[in-house]
């Protein structure tokens, strides 16, 4: 045998005996141990050129690197996270509280000893059950009738309860049909002698979790009642035990996700499912050709090293219209507490248990989240933040940030405040923070530079203070003015708010008419349920045009153009409404429309209000914007509980009932 050949039959040799011991040290749970033992004794049959070889190798070195039995311990002190949540962000107050909230109800159950009741007429099998349970660190109760069972658990709620099945009075059985039905969640193991068996199975289809034969077996007691406590904490945390972080870009979502890692100790992952379109992203490729890989989700558990991180999915709103398959049912199988103990990846092809993973969904907003996810989401907002937070944010936190990047901590660079206001208003238009931190970033970049200048032909330098002359300087000419409000007031121009993925904003819907016969047009993108509101409008107005100073037969020789610029952003919604309508009665009797007073609301073919959403954030953009007055339906008011005083004495908010009312505050006399 040529002696190249023998060489390489001692290296397969050697890298599967190192893959065996990899196995071994990987801690993996039996069932997967013998998977990965059989696939590497059929390795040793096959020739390692082959590209099975490969494919097989690469597999079950993926499995042994997988952490199944490596986690990080839980910091559970909740006033530390509180301090650190606060450390690493300014105001949020009411976010804050919601993920304390969370996080408290999370170490309860975590510290919460697991309750046990046992009922058994045999005084051994009570003493035997408490012997062995409360070794295992459980708080045990014994009782020796069904009736004193009940009585237990009418004043304590437990996680199990074990019954013997035959008992005088009221048996095991009994005790499981009124648990099932009062305590869904609470599991039953039912105790059974050799003689019940057939019962102890009738019991099971009745919904027991288990039964376990007399006389016991210590390992079988211990296993199966670990595991029913498993299930219970399950059921018991299905619903809303994932987090969803809801609001514009840049506010503050996924430095909280980091928080919270950091607080917990647990390590922080974070993936985009914005654009995915193939649920082999999520749920991996099957092993049948060399590049197979293993889905996102695993593939950043391994990399984490840690089967227990935080798990931060961004972007949930924005998965791919083409995508291939049910993303929600994919989803449903990481997220879904009741499924994700045995998450199947394609390519791992055995479960991995995802249930201690922490995952946080984010989403720009969350109403377009697939309903089936969104219920089992506890929703937590976030929004844009007050021109005034944005500073007390600058200065406290992204200012200093960047002069330590940028190497300036030594020199101390003074911001003024006009120069941070400067920044915020004439270089950025956003609900939350984004751009600003890139701005000051640029200007931090720019000092450095010039400081280094300085330094190396003088040798030294001098105390610097960024004025707002110094930004401009920088940052170029200012990129936004507030032309909204300079310009003049117009007839057929009403000015709206509308809320997008970004936040809120402002629109200008202009409307026109010329020669025609009976026409609406509308142009801008807008979606149908906008083009319903244009219609409805435009309805309500000819049954009331005679109250309304118009014209009669005003569209009988006319057609009617609505057109809302910024034509390349997408806008629909029934919000528009309004403004739609307060436009067109300007157009049609000769009233200009205040530019500087920004209306929302939905529209009824009878001229009332209906309430609308994302107040907060409209009326953010609507000061953002320097509007004077803001028009909101009346059946929004307690909307404005979630703002602030100083927003509040800032931007006159008007909320009202009817089409009248709001055209009382916005058209002038013709
Ligand atoms: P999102 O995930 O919502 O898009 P980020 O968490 O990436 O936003 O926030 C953008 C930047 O703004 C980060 O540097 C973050 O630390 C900072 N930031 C946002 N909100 C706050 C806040 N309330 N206090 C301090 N820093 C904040």
């Amino acid at each position: 045998m040529p002696f190249f050949k023998k060489e390489g039959e001692n290296q397969q040799a050697a890298t599967i005996e190192d893959l065996s011991q990899k196995i071994r040290d990987s801690q993996m749970p039996p069932d997967v141990e013998k998977i990965s033992v059989q696939e590497l004794d059929m390795l040793s049959k096959i020739s390692p050129e082959s590209s099975e070889f490969t494919i097989g190798l690469t597999y079950i070195d993926y499995l042994a690197n997988m952490p199944w039995n490596i986690s990080t311990e839980d910091n559970l002190d909740i006033s530390r996270a509180e301090r650190i949540l606060n450390e690493e962000h300014y105001g949020l107050q009411k976010t804050k509280e919601r993920i304390i909230e969370h996080l408290a109800v999370k170490v309860l159950v975590l510290k919460k000893k697991p309750h046990i009741l046992v009922i058994d007429d045999e005084e051994i099998a009570r003493k035997n059950l408490t012997h062995i349970l409360e070794k295992e660190n459980y708080d045990v109760m014994a009782v020796q009738s069904g009736i004193e069972g009940f009585k237990r658990m009418e004043s304590a709620e437990f996680d199990i309860v074990i019954a013997d099945l035959k008992m005088p009075g009221v048996d095991g059985m009994e005790v499981l049909e009124k648990i099932k039905i009062k305590h869904p969640y609470t599991q039953v193991i039912i105790i059974t002698g050799y003689a019940t068996v057939s019962s102890a199975v009738e019991a099971m289809q009745k919904g027991a979790y288990y039964y376990i034969a007399k006389p016991f077996k210590l390992e079988e007691v211990r296993l199966k009642v670990r595991e029913a406590y498993d299930k219970k904490s399950r059921l018991r945390s299905a619903k809303g035990s994932v987090l969803c972080f809801a609001g514009p870009p840049g506010t503050g979502k996924t430095s909280m996700g980091r928080a919270i890692a950091r607080a917990l100790r647990r390590k922080f992952v974070r993936i985009s499912l914005g654009g995915i379109k193939d649920e082999a992203e999520i749920r991996g490729h099957r092993r049948t050709y060399v590049g197979a890989k293993p889905g996102r989700v695993i593939e950043e558990i391994r990399r984490a090293e840690s089967s227990n991180p935080v798990f931060m999915m961004d972007e949930l709103d924005k998965i791919s219209q083409e995508f291939k398959g049910d993303p929600s049912s994919a989803l449903l199988e990481v997220l879904d507490p009741e499924q994700n103990h045995t998450f199947v990846d394609h390519y791992l092809d055995v479960p991995f248990d995802l249930s201690r993973v922490m995952f946080i969904i984010t989403a720009n907003v969350f109403d377009n989240i697939p309903s089936p996810l969104r219920d089992r989401m506890e929703l937590t907002e976030f929004s844009g933040y007050t021109l005034e937070e944005k500073a007390e944010i600058a200065s406290q936190f992204l200012i200093p940030r960047q002069i330590r990047e940028k190497g300036l901590y030594g020199y101390q660079p003074e911001f003024t405040e006009k120069a941070i206001f400067k920044m915020i208003q004439s270089y950025t238009r956003e609900a939350g923070i984004r751009t600003l931190e890139r701005r000051i970033a640029t200007v931090c970049r720019k000092i450095a530079k010039e400081l280094l200048h300085d330094i190396e032909e003088n040798n030294t330098s001098g105390a610097i203070t960024i004025t707002p002359d110094l930004v401009e300087k920088y940052l170029g000419r200012q990129k936004y003015h507030f032309e909204v409000v300079e310009d003049e007031n117009r007839i057929g121009v009403a000015t709206g708010l509308v809320l997008t993925e970004t936040g809120g904003d402002i629109i200008f819907v202009e409307a026109v008419k010329m020669k025609g016969s009976k026409e609406l047009l509308l142009t801008g993108s807008l979606g149908d349920v906008m083009r319903e509101s244009a219609q409805a409008a435009l309805s309500y107005i000819r049954s009331k045009a005679d109250s309304l100073g118009i014209q009669e037969d005003f569209f009988e020789h006319h057609d009617i153009h609505i057109h809302v610029p910024s034509g390349a952003i997408r806008k629909d919604g029934p919000s528009a409404g309004l403004t739609i309508g307060l436009a067109l009665i300007s157009l049609l009797t000769g009233r200009p429309a205040q530019r500087d007073v920004a209306l929302t609301g939905e529209i009824t073919l009878t001229g009332k209000i209906l309430r609308v959403g994302g107040i907060k954030e409209k009326i953010l953009a609507a000061r953002r914007s320097r509007m004077k007055k803001v028009i909101i339906p009346g059946k929004n008011t307690d909307n404005l509980a979630e703002l602030t005083d100083t927003i509040k004495k800032d931007i006159d908010i008007v909320p009202v009932d009817s089409i009248d009312d709001a055209i009382k505050n916005v058209l002038l006399k013709p």
